[in-house]
């Protein structure tokens, strides 16, 4: 199988290629060029077969130029027991006959970015073999919080790879700050910004395209690559996952072979919920992809009127991992709904960036409109979501996964729609527990406890277990203490990598 850019100048390459470049030289993001439909005998027959069986006959599918011997390597390393914390790395807790949770946060950081940074290591050390590369590697990574630290987890002493994670140094709660600053690994590096994270961002993008820097690493044996959801390695393992809910609704005989089911996916970069669209072109059953935002609501306003709007205020919320303006998956979906036409693309993303928004055609819109169904949560309403789905059923959820409950609420008001349904649950409660235990005892209750004294407290009151990733956080070690401004970004990357430091720009 041969992957193409979105914006159709570049070359076709190999999914070996593709996630060793993680983004096309022509600036668009790689996607397949045809996918693979399965029969509803094929999909039933994934039923009786784990995750990690499950995960090699899909990924297979996708990944034609790597061995199964090879994926199933993949797949060992990234989903087996001392990764994910209990025998079933995405388990479906079901709440009543026709709702359900799958958590994927079951892995080492406690979020959903780990199902894919678990294995893209992996795969990228085959793509490196592959296509014959013998430079070292190295991923930098912008984060808002949850990607810094699953790549920081998923390349730690992975050979012929470094890692190099700029967070926004006031901008992460003191769960993630403590999470990367103690990350051990002998290739790993955390560097805390003085700016926001638009200004990280921002900062390894100039890095990337730095001409004399890249021709300056060559010379060292060095090369940049990029870990974030624009690379078709993230993107891929996340398809599994769907199946794999599926699977086990067919094996719970909640459904019959050939049933639909709904997902309810928190969104942000459009990453996640686009992996269940390629599910659902592949042959799943799939009745509606529900797509929840918070407050900053720009896909919502897009599934509703075809344009797409950045030009709107940045609202922080307590689903900071969904606090985004652009979603760079997007362009993905656009390019499968403009019949593969890399030039319209290329239309929709150069508007963006000059005048801050575009407008597909209608067309394009149907059919999105057919499958998508867009709602957003407002802080408020989050955080009641959280109560009162405690209340009722005894569950946790995290902010990000209450903003998802919350728009489903909406969507079965407005539509009255009772297939069985699917909410994607992106991150443990524990995470992000000053929100959550504020929304479930008051505010006044947890006064004066910082995050990690609310890590036990929270676990007293609601008799769920602490995950072993945020256990004792507060008594592990910094081995991170560098730091540095909005400028100094390159510079510091030189100096990790022992090249001469020369006052760069950026
Ligand atoms: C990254 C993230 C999201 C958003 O996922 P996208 O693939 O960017 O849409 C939602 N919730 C949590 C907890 C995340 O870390």
């Amino acid at each position: 199988m041969r992957y193409v850019s979105t914006r159709g100048t570049a070359a076709p390459v190999s999914a070996a290629e593709a996630i060793k470049k993680g983004i096309a030289p022509d600036g668009g993001l790689y996607v397949p060029e045809s996918v693979k439909r399965l029969t509803p005998d094929e999909i039933s027959a994934l039923a009786p077969l784990n995750y990690r069986e499950r995960a090699v006959r899909i990924l297979s599918l996708f990944l034609t130029d790597f061995s199964e011997a090879e994926i199933r390597d993949c797949v060992e390393g990234a989903y087996g027991p001392d990764r994910f914390d209990k025998g079933d790395p995405v388990p479906l807790v079901r709440l009543n006959s026709h709702l359900h949770v799958m958590e994927l946060w079951h892995g080492p950081t406690c979020a959903f970015k780990d199902m894919a940074l678990q294995i893209l290591p992996r795969f990228m050390v085959h793509a490196m073999r592959k296509t014959g590369e013998n430079a070292e590697i190295v991923i930098l990574v912008a984060t808002s919080g949850d990607t810094g630290k699953a790549a920081l987890e998923g390349f730690r002493d992975v050979d012929g790879t470094r890692v190099i994670v700029f967070y926004p140094k006031d901008g992460v709660s003191e769960v993630q700050r403590r999470q990367m600053l103690t990350q051990a690994g002998r290739n790993v590096h955390v560097v805390g910004v003085d700016g926001n994270f638009d200004d990280a961002q921002t900062g390894v993008k100039q890095i990337f395209g730095d001409a004399a820097f890249n021709a300056e690493m060559e010379k060292s044996g060095l090369k940049f690559s990029s870990a974030n959801s624009i690379n078709w390695g993230r993107l891929v393992p996340q398809i599994v996952y769907y199946f794999s809910a599926y699977a086990d609704l067919l094996k719970a005989g909640t459904i019959r072979q050939g049933d639909k089911a709904n997902f309810v996916v928190p969104t942000g970069n459009f990453g996640n919920i686009l992996a269940a669209w390629y599910a659902m072109e592949m042959g799943l059953p799939v009745g509606r992809l529900i797509c929840a935002s918070n407050d900053n609501n720009v896909l919502a306003d897009f599934l509703r009127t075809g344009v797409y709007d950045r030009r709107r205020d940045f609202v922080k919320t307590v689903s900071p991992s969904m606090d985004i303006l652009v979603s760079s998956n997007l362009e993905r979906l656009l390019y499968e709904v403009s019949g593969h036409d890399g030039l319209k693309v290329s239309g929709f993303m150069s508007s963006l960036a000059s005048k801050g928004f575009y407008e597909i055609p209608p067309d394009a819109k149907a059919r999105i409109a057919r499958v998508f169904w867009g709602g957003w949560s407002t802080t408020a309403e989050t955080l009641k979501t959280i109560d009162t789905v405690y209340r009722e059923t005894g569950y946790v959820l995290d902010t990000h996964t209450a903003v998802a409950m919350d728009v489903y609420d909406k969507y079965g008001v407005t539509t009255g729609d009772l297939t069985p349904t699917v909410i994607v649950s992106t991150a443990s409660p524990f995470k992000f527990n000053a929100s959550v235990a504020g929304a479930l005892f008051g505010e006044s209750a947890i006064s004066g406890m910082d995050e990690f004294a609310l890590l036990g407290w929270l676990s007293e009151k609601t008799g769920w277990e602490v995950p072993v990733g945020l256990r004792d956080l507060d008594k592990r070690d910094v081995l991170h203490h560098h730091t540095c401004g909005r400028d100094g970004m390159a510079d510091t990357v030189a100096g990790l990598l022992g090249l001469p430091v020369s006052g760069r720009k950026g």
